[in-house]
């Protein structure tokens, strides 16, 4: 751990993994996010919903910094996430990502994609990079796949290398936008199993995805976003059975 990780001063010793405190956010002229609120608790898993266009992708986008707030608090383990940079370094330290097209490189083999940020942002020797990725690939179960290049997998197995390349990095909160949307309907169990089985093993989530077998099997919450704003927050049971609010019950019908 850095001295920068460990400085009490930046650090809460919250019991919450992420919070998001009245937040906004713009793109220009457009108001993006409105008044976001949500505490993610250590080890709980969220699925965010809702239509295209509403913000989800935006606020997972937050967490980490891809994008700016410009109003309100973001704190991702005890960590405000502000302008400065060492602070966004230590979050992103502690958070994976992994988006609906897979983002592998495809020059490199997939134990290379797997090594590369542990051997170049965390220094460690490449042997250990190896050994750990290894762990990781075995664990999505393709560890056979290692010396081969992204374009000689399918995409369900392509996404689940972008699983274990995030996980190389030892992450305590995953974000996933979509990972399923952009495969064909047979691989899309394939990596859903690969989802269930983190969430089972303890790891906070945060999950955009529009699987509701998913949500009713692993999430604690599910959060349904609609034009910036987060409208309807519930445990599985209580949200595809009570939904509360009509855009809510618009967009199951559109979905279920
Ligand atoms: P979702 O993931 O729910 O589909 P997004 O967060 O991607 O929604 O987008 C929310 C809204 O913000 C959309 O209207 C989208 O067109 C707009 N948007 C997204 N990214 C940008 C950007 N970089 N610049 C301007 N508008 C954007
Ligand atoms: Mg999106």
């Amino acid at each position: 751990m850095s001295a920068v990780a460990a400085s009490p001063a930046a650090r809460t010793g919250s019991d919450y993994a992420v919070e998001l405190a009245g937040v906004h956010k713009w793109y220009g002229a457009f108001h993006v996010l409105r008044d976001v609120n949500l505490r993610v608790r250590k080890g709980e898993k969220i699925v965010i919903c809702g239509p295209s266009g509403s913000g989800k992708s935006t606020m997972i986008r937050c967490i980490n910094r891809l994008e700016e707030h410009q109003k309100g608090n973001i704190v991702v383990n005890g960590t405000e996430l502000t302008n400065d940079l060492r602070r966004i370094d230590e979050v992103r330290r502690e958070v994976g990502m992994c988006f609906q097209h897979f983002n592998l490189f495809p020059h490199l083999t997939i134990l290379e994609n797997c090594t590369l940020a542990p051997i170049w942002v965390r220094k460690m020797p490449k042997k250990d990079a190896e050994e750990i990725a290894m762990k990781y690939l075995t664990r999505v179960r393709i560890p056979e796949q290692a010396n081969k290049y992204p374009g000689q997998l399918s995409g369900g197995q392509q996404q689940r290398v972008a699983i274990a390349r995030s996980l190389c990095m030892n992450p305590k909160i995953m974000l996933f936008d979509e990972p399923t949307s952009a495969l064909d309907p047979e691989m899309v169990k394939e990596v859903l199993d690969t989802m269930v089985s983190l969430a089972n093993e303890g790891m906070t989530m945060l999950c955009v995805t529009h699987e509701m077998g998913f949500a009713r099997q692993v999430a604690d919450r599910v959060v349904f976003m609609d034009a910036g704003e987060i409208v309807e927050m519930n445990t599985p049971d209580q949200f595809f059975s009570n939904p509360r609010h009509e855009r809510t019950r618009l967009f199951l019908g559109q979905i279920l």
